[in-house]
């Protein structure tokens, strides 16, 4: 999709501001504070939902509890791109509408099914070098992201874990019948288990072998990015999303092997749960040896993967927001991020006005307290 334009009233610090985007580069640029990520935040309300999930009235103007925020956004779907599409939010006594071409939309959430956009936020480095469970969230959410049944499965699997450790909470490491106790719950869990890890792996190469292509890319060919699906079940043993039933047997036998650590430790050791992620640059893993740049660099490689991946399994062409990515970056990094991110729209905000140095084509914004002054176009 092409977002073609956008009002913006009473959003945030944003009073009053429109917008005539370019089709492919949008930069916002402008001091701490200034309303850049609020920009990015109004765009994501218009697809459904925050992506900070604020409370509805804090999205008004400081003091301003009388007014009313309305965001109009036109856009353009790439496979019909004559007709124009509108969404309109607005806002009121902290309860809001949400119009898609004049209709009202009773669940907004449903929208993001629809219109896809791809975002990074600073937080998104966590994926690199956070905890585990950062990492497997990601990897879930893309998952899901292209096979909405994903979510699904896990809700599954994980009510079935929370249920089994329930149970374990409940035995003692004396218990004779422990074994006999859970070997049905294995059963179910070694299954929604599988499922879960089927699901993650269908597109683990696709994400993955995009991210290598574009790491290559945001650093001009000397580094390269490897990642891993690291399972808690299948050890060093790589598998694919077809082989269900080897899993089902590997993860009843690895069940059974922790079986007395599981009742010392009163959870489940191994699982679906516990799996993890591993990135390499150059053979050498990320989260013990790379720097800013680099892992910042992984996370957009994540990210532009992510969008080529809805790109290529749905008709969506996602947008793409990048919110304070341009940091960290070296000259090379910031002018692909820049100039090269072809085949999309994105929008991306910076302190930083010498980011745009070696800007080629595109508008370019100046934010000052929640004002937007087009300087390029
Ligand atoms: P940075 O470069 O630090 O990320 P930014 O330009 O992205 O800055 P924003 O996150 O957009 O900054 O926030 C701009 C200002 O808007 C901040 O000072 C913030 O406190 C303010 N703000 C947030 N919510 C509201 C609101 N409901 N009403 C008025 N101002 C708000
Ligand atoms: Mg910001």
């Amino acid at each position: 999709m092409i977002i073609r334009s956008l009002s913006v009233r009473n959003f945030r610090n944003i009073a009053s501001a429109d917008f005539i985007f370019d089709p492919k580069v949008n930069i916002f640029t402008g001091n701490n504070a200034q309303g850049k990520t609020n920009l990015c935040e109004a765009i994501s309300v218009c697809f459904g939902k925050s992506f900070r999930n604020p409370k509805v009235s804090e999205l008004l103007p400081f003091g301003t509890s009388d007014k009313e925020t309305a965001i109009e956004m036109c856009f353009f779907f790439d496979n019909m791109n004559e007709k124009e599409n509108v969404i309109q939010y607005t806002q009121k006594n902290s309860s809001f509408r949400l119009k898609f071409n004049g209709i009202e939309m009773k669940d907004a959430e449903k929208l993001y099914g629809a219109l896809r956009y791809v975002l990074f936020i600073p937080e998104d480095l966590y994926i690199v070098k956070g905890d585990p469970s950062k990492r497997r969230d990601y990897i879930d959410f893309v998952s899901n992201m292209i096979n909405r049944v994903h979510n699904y499965r896990l809700y599954e699997y994980n009510k079935a874990l929370k249920q089994k450790n329930n149970i374990l909470m409940n035995m003692s490491v004396y218990d004779t019948n422990a074994g006999i106790m859970l070997e049905s719950w294995n059963e179910t869990i070694a299954k929604l288990g599988v499922n879960v890890m089927c699901g993650r792996i269908k597109y683990f190469d696709m994400l993955s072998a995009a991210a290598n292509e574009y790491y290559g890319q945001i650093n001009g060919g000397n580094e390269t990015l490897t990642m891993q699906y690291e399972s808690s079940v299948m050890g060093e043993r790589s598998f694919t999303a077809d082989d269900f039933e080897i899993m089902y047997d590997i993860y009843m036998k690895r069940l059974r092997e922790t079986a007395d650590r599981e009742l010392r430790m009163k959870y489940t050791v191994v699982g679906a749960h516990r799996d993890d992620v591993s990135f390499f640059i150059n053979d050498m893993p990320a989260k013990d040896f790379a720097s800013q740049g680099q892992i910042r660099s992984i996370a957009v490689a994540l990210k532009l993967a992510e969008a080529r991946m809805i790109k290529e399994k749905s008709d969506d062409v996602p947008i793409i927001i990048l919110d304070d990515v341009l940091s960290e970056l070296d000259e090379y990094r910031r002018g692909f991020i820049i100039n090269h991110i072809d085949n999309f729209q994105v929008f991306i905000t910076s302190c930083n006005l010498a980011d745009t140095d070696k800007f080629g084509s595109g508008k370019i914004w100046n934010v000052h307290g929640g004002s937007f002054e087009v300087t390029e176009g």
